[in-house]
């Protein structure tokens, strides 16, 4: 199966088409300008990962009682439905300030949701 896949790892964001076998195992790739391009395509074969974005209620505070919020870092995508879901229930309490953790650990990835920016 071919398929393209940009590389997000830097600035540069390279298309590469890949071909892969029936077990996801890379066969051949054009279009990387680095090796790192390779490694980005071998994960997302297998579990891609991106850094989920939403926000979650604020039950005082300013900015319309919405609290931007991301992942720290990219968490894979089949966790995102959950982390949604986890957020949509979730009040949070001002102060916070931009970086505090709203959520730990989501879905045990080791990653935490945190604020993206800070509510008086
Ligand atoms: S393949 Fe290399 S140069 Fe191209 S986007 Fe990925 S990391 Fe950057």
């Amino acid at each position: 199966m071919k398929m393209r896949i940009c590389c997000t790892t830097c600035p540069n964001e390279c298309e590469l088409d890949v071909e892969i076998d029936e077990n996801k195992k890379i066969l051949s790739a054009t279009g990387n300008k680095c090796p790192r391009g390779l490694a980005f395509a071998e994960k997302e074969v297998v579990d891609p990962v991106r850094v989920l974005a939403s926000t979650v209620k604020v039950d005082n505070g300013a900015h319309n009682a919405l609290l931007p919020v991301r992942t720290k870092e990219a968490i894979p995508l089949r966790y995102h439905f959950e982390v949604m879901h986890q957020l949509e229930q979730m009040e949070v309490s001002a102060p916070i300030q931009m970086g505090d953790v709203i959520l730990p650990n989501v879905c045990d990835t080791g990653v935490d949701v945190i604020a993206s920016r800070n509510i008086r």
